[in-house]
């Protein structure tokens, strides 16, 4: 499902990053670890295309990602990949309920209503389907952003610290719901995590260390 070789980005200030290459099949779950800075979100950037490598290459499914211009990339993110940004990242200006749609929108796709229904219970978001991002706190808007990436039941998700901020009981419920996602579809998972209890829910899982910067 994802293939990375001589994956390697450089940031305007110093910073740069050589990945291991990377083979993962189809339906695998992949933990991504390494100590702050070390570039678990860069990855994730580079893999969903919302960032070009400096060198190397990203293939996901059949699609090598630097056969697509911009534009082709954003439409394709949209279709192929529930992207779970590190702290949820939801756009300001909208309600959450404005920010769930947002995803069908982009993808022209409808979610299943019945599986949007079980995402908005199971994730405690009815009380909050109103309100704008910046009323909710770091957990909540962490829920949204978990219910925005799995809504579409896409082939691929990415997500970026899922558990941070949430207490043990909810981030018992993310890991739960993305796992289900998973196991019941053979949909492919990727988590970026140092977060002992999300490396416990992965027990098993394929593994990526991404060593510190020297
Ligand atoms: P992690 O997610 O593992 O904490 P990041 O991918 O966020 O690591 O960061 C890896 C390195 O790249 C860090 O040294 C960070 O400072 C640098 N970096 C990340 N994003 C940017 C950016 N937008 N501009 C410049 N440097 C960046
Ligand atoms: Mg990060």
């Amino acid at each position: 499902m994802i293939t990375t070789r001589a994956l390697y980005k450089t940031w305007p200030g110093g910073a740069s990053l050589r990945f291991p290459d990377l083979t993962l099949p189809e339906g695998q779950t992949l933990l991504l670890r390494g100590p702050s800075g070390s570039g678990k979100s860069t990855w994730l950037a580079l893999v969903s295309g919302l960032l070009t490598p400096t060198q190397g290459e990203v293939i996901v499914g059949a699609q090598s990602l630097s056969s697509l211009s911009q534009t082709q990339r954003d439409t394709w993110r949209s279709t192929h990949i529930g992207f779970l940004p590190q702290g949820g990242r939801l756009s300001p200006a909208l309600t959450v309920a404005d920010n769930l749609d947002l995803v069908r929108f982009a993808a022209r796709r409808e979610p299943p209503r019945a599986h949007q229904a079980t995402l908005v219970r199971r994730l405690g978001l009815e009380g909050l389907l109103r309100r704008r991002p910046h009323e909710l706190s770091g957990g909540q808007t962490l829920r949204v952003a978990l219910a925005r990436a799995l809504l579409l039941q896409p082939a691929l998700i990415l997500a970026d610290e899922p558990t941070a901020s949430l207490d043990d009981d909810q981030a018992h419920e993310a890991m739960t719901l993305l796992l289900e996602h998973t196991q019941a579809s053979g949909h492919t998972l990727v988590v970026a995590t140092h977060d002992q209890r999300a490396v416990q829910a992965l027990d098993g899982a394929q593994s990526l260390w991404l060593e510190a910067l020297s």
